[in-house]
């Protein structure tokens, strides 16, 4: 798969026979639509069947009435180098997330690299390397073919603009968690967050105490002076900040709220729930910020919305596009959202076999995982039934 992968891509896939399609946009989060057609990796039409143009496909994807969403986006992992974590000693950690439904990852840093250079040429040249060795993987359908956008600096103390624009110009365009290096002050931050938005580059903060020996406590007031795009692990990573002082970064910021599995769950949900009071329901996005002390987690995006959606009392179909629209929106990315144009990322799903739920939404909102049956990038087929979720009642089947 991993030689054809540029092949496979070519062409038209037409997916039918849609139950409940999810667009991943939370203010319209239910498409009434039945059927996708794809060509070359791309979204070309959605609706019913009757108004697509489904003739003469080099693929036919019957989704036997069950769901389609978009490809679930995790907004904070630790990567290194290619498919393997130095953090547990772990090979195939990426491809096993895909079995999760997760087609797209974002680093937050690769800080776990052992020996990770702390120098300003050395920090430049890993990033770059980084997001080079990525960028090769995707393109050669490693790793089971996930986005995974690396290539995120980890800032340090000396930084100067011109290191932001050399970044940006070798294609560098993220920022790995401020407060994992040597700048921890939000005045140094704001700057160097002001430097890398001029850029184009987009930033994340570490939020909360230290995640292990070595890193540092960023309390609200450095994440709200350094004011990057995303409040990286707003529930901690494990540990919180006191709930009053996440409620002045929900109240006070206009930044993304990241929520992740590997952080503190109380907080997680009540942040949840406080976005929806506060109407800002779009700044939520989720996250593992795995590998990490906890672990590896391929169902993490999966278990972190059925937390969310029971716990915290939010319709499933509203979580799901926590993980995918609006994480694109708050990160600039083109997948994850069901849409003309838009990349074919997508996981197909069902309830779970002896699930209490009446349907996918009802189960996930009980609490239960919701069952893989495959799960597509670029139009291209990655995984059939996931060999990581509780088995899909049903599962869609492919024709030619
Ligand atoms: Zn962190």
């Amino acid at each position: 798969m991993a030689v054809a992968g540029s092949v496979d891509k070519l062409g038209k896939v037409v997916i039918r026979n849609v139950g409940l399609m999810l667009s991943g946009d939370i203010d319209r989060p239910i498409l009434d639509a039945d059927t996708v057609i794809v060509e070359d990796g791309k979204i070309v039409a959605v609706g019913r069947a009757a108004d697509c143009d489904t003739g003469d496909p080099r693929l036919t994807i019957d989704v036997r009435g069950t769901t389609l969403a978009p490809g679930l986006i995790d907004s904070h992992v630790h990567p290194v180098f290619g498919d393997w974590t130095p953090r547990q000693n772990q090979l195939g950690w990426i491809e096993s997330c895909l079995h999760g439904g997760v087609t797209t990852m974002i680093s937050a840093g690769e800080v776990h690299l052992p020996g990770r250079p702390k120098d300003v040429v050395g920090v430049k040249a890993l990033a770059i390397t980084a997001q080079r060795a990525f960028d090769g993987m995707r393109a050669a359908g490693l790793a089971g073919g996930v986005k995974v956008l690396a290539g995120a600096p980890v800032i340090e103390k000396g930084m100067r603009e011109e290191d932001f624009a050399e970044l940006a110009a070798a294609g560098v365009s993220l920022l790995g968690e401020i407060g994992l290096g040597s700048v921890k002050a939000g005045d140094e931050a704001a700057r160097m967050v002001g430097w890398a938005r001029r850029h184009g580059m987009r930033s994340t903060i570490h939020t909360g105490g230290p995640s292990i020996p070595g890193s540092g406590l960023i309390d609200k007031d450095v994440v709200l002076e350094a004011d990057a795009d995303v409040i990286g692990h707003v529930n901690g990573g494990h540990t919180a900040l006191p709930y009053q002082q996440v409620c002045e970064l929900c109240e006070r910021s206009p930044r993304a709220l990241e929520i992740v599995h590997n952080g503190n769950e109380r907080i997680g949900i009540l942040t949840a729930k406080h976005a929806m009071e506060l109407r800002c329901p779009h700044r939520v996005i989720l996250g593992t910020d795995a590998p990490a002390g906890s672990g590896v987690q391929p169902l993490g995006i999966l278990r972190l919305i059925a937390l969310i959606s029971s716990l915290a009392d939010i319709p499933a179909e509203i979580v799901f596009g926590f993980a995918t629209g609006n994480t694109a929106r708050m990160r600039g990315l083109a997948q994850g959202l069901i849409e003309v144009g838009r990349p074919a990322d997508f996981v197909f799903m069902d309830k779970a076999q002896h699930s209490a739920g009446r349907d996918l939404l009802d189960s996930v909102r009980l609490g239960d995982l919701p069952g893989v049956g495959m799960v597509m990038i670029d139009g291209i087929v990655r995984c059939e039934r996931s060999r990581n979720t509780p088995p899909a009642g049903t599962v869609p089947a492919i024709g030619h």
